[in-house]
């Protein structure tokens, strides 16, 4: 064996996946796993630990699979993480834990997310549940969304004895789990519903259908309800667009809805009847991960996809592996290139989008050269459907109910990075709600260190004898 390179993963043919909604990646059969194990080190000082936002002791977990003790190799990711099938699956490690290892050094670094992947598959199918052994605390906490940073707060919280609600304003928990990203990265049945199961099973109710701002504001929360502390973890789920001529035509969409209609709306299976346009030609605008999603879905339903990006191929935000994936399904990348105004035809229907060609200049505020139009260059793709996916922002709805909580001017919730405090007494925040559109291991730390937060501060409330002195 060779052990400079990674042992490779089965993958979907790329023909035949681009027409289906499976799974892309199909993950190491156990042989695969014990191979690529014994390609990792067992580092004494671990630099993929360093590189993993919620430190998961990985040259720990590695060493059991080559043991044979998978169950105890889940137990340690089980200390850091409470999705570990989820994360061993969309979790960028090429610039966490993998883009330390001393093994890329001289070759490829340790595949250490299939390995998570291989494990929590395992867990899963082994039915291996997390156990809450502390002492009930009979302090109550109401945490905002139930996205990585929601569920990571609620589980940490509920591990150490506390009476957990989530309050999620959607039917389904899971945040952009469910209703982001789609079936073929992450299936949800298969995956992301049984991780959520183990964060209930820790003793955590979830209330679905409940929009904090509307149905409680959070001083209902602790005025009516009688909670002792809040946890917000609300995300970052309002789209951006570009204020171009013709965004209002028919046929234009954020990628949040389109993908929300196919994900959580399940309009991709002939069982369900969500509507969801089904173009002949689509153009996604944006370089980032969720355009590579709406673009892989576009091309799914039947269409044939252009991905419009203003900055060059090396700039593009998405992971190397996802534009790879989109490139080998067909997707057309259409870079140097940006959207100046959305053609429509008499009744108000996309029929086209007309473009500039850019070229790059100097480095802007974000290090990465700035594009630049070049005069006169302006064409038109034709095409029936526009998506649009540009960033998204924090909703408005929580900050502008709740007294005395700061947010920032990209509308974020201002909360201290250790332990998640916000301005505001007993009321904690984290994940993309405070950092804008991240991703979900950084939210899940966020989660883990509100609810550090949270312990810290209800702790000092019991030995001075108040609770909810809101
Ligand atoms: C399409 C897409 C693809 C992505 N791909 C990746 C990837 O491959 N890898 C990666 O690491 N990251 C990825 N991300 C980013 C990642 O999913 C997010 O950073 C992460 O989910 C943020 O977690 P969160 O818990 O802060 O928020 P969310 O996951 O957004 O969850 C917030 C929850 O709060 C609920 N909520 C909002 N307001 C209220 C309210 N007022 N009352 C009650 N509930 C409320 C929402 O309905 C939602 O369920 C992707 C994002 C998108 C959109
Ligand atoms: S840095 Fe790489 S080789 Fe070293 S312990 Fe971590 S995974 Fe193993």
């Amino acid at each position: 064996m060779d052990k400079t390179k990674k042992v490779p993963v089965a993958e979907q043919d790329p023909h035949e996946r681009a027409t289906n909604f499976k799974e892309v990646c199909l993950g190491y059969t156990y042989e695969e796993a014990v191979a690529e194990a014994s390609r990792c080190l067992d580092c004494k000082n671990a630099r993929c630990i360093k590189g993993c936002p919620v430190a998961i002791n990985i040259p720990a977990f590695i060493q059991q699979i080559l043991n044979n003790d998978i169950e105890k190799a889940a137990q340690i990711i089980g200390e850091s993480s409470c999705l570990p099938a989820v994360c061993g699956r969309v979790c960028p490690q090429e610039s966490q834990c993998e883009g330390v290892c001393v093994r890329g050094i001289k070759g490829e670094a340790v595949s250490i997310g299939k390995l998570e992947r291989f494990v929590a598959d395992w867990a899963r199918e082994h039915k291996v549940t997390p156990k809450v052994t502390a002492e009930p605390k009979n302090q109550k906490v109401a945490v905002i969304g139930s996205g990585p940073a929601g569920l990571a707060c609620a589980g940490d919280l509920a591990k150490l004895g506390y009476e957990v609600t989530i309050f999620e304003a959607l039917h389904e928990p899971g945040g952009v789990l469910m209703y982001g990203i789609p079936e073929f990265r992450l299936p949800k049945d298969g995956v992301v519903l049984p991780e959520i199961e183990n964060v209930l099973k820790l003793g955590v109710k979830i209330e679905t259908n409940v929009v904090i701002g509307k149905t409680f504001t959070i001083d209902d929360l602790f005025d009516e309800e009688g909670f002792d502390a809040v946890f917000i973890g609300s995300g970052a789920g309002l789209p951006m667009f570009m204020g171009i001529p013709g965004e209002n035509a028919n046929g234009v969409f954020s990628a949040n809805e389109y993908l929300t209609r196919s994900n959580l709306m399940k309009a991709f299976r002939d069982d369900y009847y969500t509507p969801i346009t089904r173009g002949k030609k689509i153009c996604v605008v944006g370089g980032g991960n969720v355009a590579m999603d709406a673009a892989r879905t576009a091309l799914r339903l039947g269409a044939q996809v252009h991905v419009i990006y203003r900055r060059s191929e090396a700039e593009l935000p998405a992971r190397v592996e996802e534009v790879h994936h989109a490139k080998e399904e067909g997707v057309i990348f259409d870079v140097l290139t940006n959207p100046t105004e959305i053609l429509s035809d008499e009744k108000g229907w996309v029929k086209g989008i007309k473009v500039i060609r850019m070229e790059l200049g100097e480095p802007d505020d974000s290090g990465r050269r700035r594009p630049v139009p070049i005069e006169g260059s302006e064409y038109i793709i034709d095409c029936d459907t526009v998506i649009m996916s540009l960033g998204t922002s924090p909703n408005p709805l929580i900050s502008s109910t709740t007294k005395g909580l700061d947010i920032n001017k990209r509308r974020c919730i201002v909360a201290d990075e250790q332990v998640g405090k916000t301005s505001r007494e007993g009321v904690f925040a984290g994940g993309d709600a405070v950092t804008g559109a991240a991703t979900v291991i950084l939210a899940m730390g966020a989660g883990r260190a509100g609810a550090r937060g949270i312990d810290e501060y209800l702790t000092a409330k019991r030995q001075a004898g108040t609770v909810n002195a809101n």
